[in-house]
């Protein structure tokens, strides 16, 4: 299945929450979510929320929402499921973990763009180098040791990005040297602050089904 090509901030309308898909924006007032639109999912019938969504709808959005938030295609989405299933633990943790550990992910949560999707491109376009070596593929799995920096020719921009979010600290399992921009992966992916905007458990219920 091919990538979404649509208007952004309908994902967040659709999703009936921010999620911060366009980086700077989001944090304005512009944000289609502070707006009155931002009261209606998009569709032809403009409908307002509803208060009641059936048991199904419920899991289905979660797992949308997820897909939606780390820019993956359903098809990708459903391997990372059946590869969460393979691992040991709890296959919602599983899942997770390996969302995070996307390159891109990474390489957006040390600041070096603004957005989950600038920072596909700019692994894309070869800006990233992973110990020492350029790495274009996004969906890339850090590991633990892994050193992630950038070619010097796109350091002024990646610091230009950095001085303009003010509002995601790095993650713990993440260390950064802001002079150097360099990131160094310490530990696995903790996973507190992400349960409380994941609820994991609803995508292994709907994959259960
Ligand atoms: Fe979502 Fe950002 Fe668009 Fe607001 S501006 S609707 S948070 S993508």
């Amino acid at each position: 299945m091919s990538r979404y090509l649509g208007a952004i901030c309908k994902l967040c309308r659709r999703e009936r929450e921010k999620l911060f898909l366009k980086g700077k924006r989001c944090s304005t007032s512009t944000c289609v979510m502070n707006k009155s639109k931002g009261k209606t999912v998009p569709g032809q019938h403009n409908m307002f929320f509803r208060n009641k969504i059936s048991d199904y709808a419920l899991h289905l959005r979660e797992k949308q929402k997820t897909k939606r938030l780390y820019g993956v295609t359903e098809h990708q989405f459903s391997n990372y499921y059946k590869k969460a299933e393979k691992m040991h633990g709890a296959t919602g943790n599983n899942l997770l973990k390996l969302l995070e550990s996307r390159l891109d992910n990474v390489v957006f949560k040390l600041k070096f763009a603004l957005s989950k999707r600038m920072a596909r491109q700019i692994v894309n376009h070869g800006q990233i180098l992973v110990n020492g070596k350029r790495l274009d593929i996004p969906s890339y799995q850090v590991k633990v040791g892994d050193v992630i920096t950038l070619r010097e020719k796109y350091k002024p921009i990646a610091m230009k990005n950095a001085s303009e979010i003010h509002t995601s600290n790095i993650p713990s399992w993440l260390s950064y040297d802001a002079t150097n921009l360099v990131g160094t992966v310490i530990s696995e992916p903790s996973l507190d602050e992400l349960l409380n905007a994941i609820n994991s458990k609803l995508i292994v219920e709907y994959y259960s089904k």
